[in-house]
C-alpha cells in the first residue's frame, strides 16, 4: 500500500479567495473511518464546484478535498464489511463536504457509506452517472410515483445540458415520454436531441411567465434542476394534476410564489435529495440503471474523461453554467 496519494486541494489563500490545485497527501491524514479505497473513477458535479470554490454551506473548513462521488477498490475494511479488492461506489453522505472527497487516489469512510459496484455497470460508467444519474432517476421515480405517463403530454426538463438534465432527458427518452428540454445553450441542441429530447428550447421561453399569476398549462410534467424563479415559472406552466421534481439550485435557492397553481390546478411539488437517502434505496436505483434503464451507448455520449489535474479548470466550467454532460475524473 503507498503511503501518499494524489489529491485536489482546495486552500483559501486570501479572504474569500479560494484556490484549487493538486497535492501529494499522506494516507495516514485520511479521516479516522474503517474503509479504504483506492479511487479509479471519480466524477464533477456543481455541488464540487461550491466545494471547491469556497461555498461555507458545502464544505465549511478549508483546505479541503471536494468530490461527492468515487468509485474504486478496498484497500482495507476495519469493520469488516468488505474484502480488499472489492470494488465500491459511493455517492452523497458527507464525502466532499467535509470528508475529504472523491478528487482524490485514497479515500477514508465509514462503511454504510458504500454500495458494492452493481452487475451491469463499469466504475466509469458508474461515474458518468454518479451523484447526477442518482438524482435524475430519483427524479424520473418521484414522477412515475405520482402517476406519470407517457400519454399525458409532454414533459419539461430545465438545466437540460447539465448533468442531472441530460441524464434526465436520456432516462424520461427511454422511458417513452416526449420530453421538452430547456437550455440556456441553444448551440447545443443537437446534444439534446441526440440524447432523445422531443425539443429544444431556449431557457428564456419560460422568462415572460415570471409576471403572471399563472401561465397557459404546457407540460404535463416537470424536472427542474436550476431552481430559483424558474422553478415557479415551471410550476406555473403544468397542466392540471401535473407535477415537478425539484432537485436544484444552479439559477437559486430562493423564488416567489403564489398559491394558485396548486389550489386551481392541483400541482405538485415534489422534493428530491440523493444525498442523505437511505443506503438500500440508493441501491435500488443503481440496480435499475444496471439493468432496465441501462444504456452503455447513452452514457458514452454525455461523457467526457478528464485527468485529476484538469478537474479544477473543469469545476469553474460547472459553476459558471458552462458544463455539458458529465465529466468522469480517470484515476485508473
Ligand atoms: P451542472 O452544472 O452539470 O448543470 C447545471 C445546469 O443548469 C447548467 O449546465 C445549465 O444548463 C443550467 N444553469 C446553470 N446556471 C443557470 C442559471 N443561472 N439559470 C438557469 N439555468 C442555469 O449541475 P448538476 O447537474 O451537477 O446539478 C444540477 C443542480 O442539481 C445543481 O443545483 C445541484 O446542486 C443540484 N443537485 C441536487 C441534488 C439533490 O440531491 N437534490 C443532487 C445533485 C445535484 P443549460 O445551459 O442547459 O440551461
Amino acid at each position: 500500500m503507498k503511503d501518499t496519494f494524489r489529491a485536489v486541494w482546495v486552500e483559501e489563500v486570501a479572504p474569500g479567495k479560494f484556490d484549487q490545485r493538486i497535492v501529494e497527501r499522506q494516507v495516514g491524514d485520511l479521516p479516522d473511518h474503517p474503509l479504504l479505497l483506492a479511487v479509479t473513477h471519480s466524477s464533477l458535479n456543481y455541488k464540487d464546484a461550491l466545494s471547491a470554490f469556497g461555498n461555507r454551506g458545502v464544505t465549511r473548513e478549508y483546505p479541503h478535498t471536494p468530490g461527492i462521488d468515487a468509485v474504486g477498490k478496498v484497500i482495507e475494511d476495519k469493520s469488516g464489511t468488505y474484502a480488499p479488492g472489492d470494488e465500491l461506489l459511493v455517492t452523497g453522505y458527507d464525502l466532499g463536504m467535509n470528508t475529504c472527497g472523491g478528487l482524490a487516489e485514497c479515500i477514508r469512510i465509514p462503511a454504510g457509506w458504500a454500495l458494492p459496484l452493481p452487475e451491469g455497470l463499469s466504475a466509469r460508467e458508474s461515474m458518468i452517472l454518479g451523484t447526477a444519474g442518482l438524482t435524475a432517476g430519483l427524479c424520473v421515480e418521484k414522477l412515475l410515483e405520482a402517476g406519470a405517463k407517457p400519454e399525458d403530454g409532454e414533459v419539461l426538463v430545465t438545466g437540460a445540458t447539465g448533468g442531472v438534465g441530460s441524464i434526465a432527458v436520456a432516462l424520461l427518452a427511454k422511458l417513452g415520454f416526449r420530453v421538452a428540454a430547456v437550455t440556456g445553450k441553444l448551440e447545443s441542441a443537437d446534444f439534446l436531441t441526440e440524447l432523445g429530447a422531443w425539443k429544444v428550447l431556449d431557457r428564456e421561453t419560460l422568462a415572460p411567465f415570471a409576471s403572471k399569476a399563472m401561465a397557459k398549462p404546457m407540460w404535463a410534467w416537470a424536472v427542474d434542476t436550476v431552481g430559483g424563479d424558474t422553478l415557479f415559472n415551471v410550476i406555473k406552466s403544468l397542466a392540471y394534476g401535473g407535477g415537478v421534481a425539484a432537485c436544484g439550485m444552479a439559477a437559486g435557492a430562493q423564488f416567489q410564489a403564489n398559491v394558485f397553481p396548486f389550489i386551481l390546478r392541483g400541482i405538485s411539488l415534489l422534493g428530491v435529495d440523493s444525498v442523505e437517502l437511505p443506503l438500500e434505496k440508493k441501491a435500488s436505483v443503481w440496480r435499475k440503471f444496471a439493468a432496465e434503464w441501462q444504456n452503455s451507448e447513452l452514457l458514452n455520449r454525455i461523457a467526457e474523461d478528464i485527468s485529476l489535474e484538469q478537474a479544477p479548470e473543469f469545476l469553474a466550467r460547472l459553476l459558471r453554467g458552462h458544463g455539458i454532460g458529465r465529466y468522469v475524473v480517470d484515476m485508473a
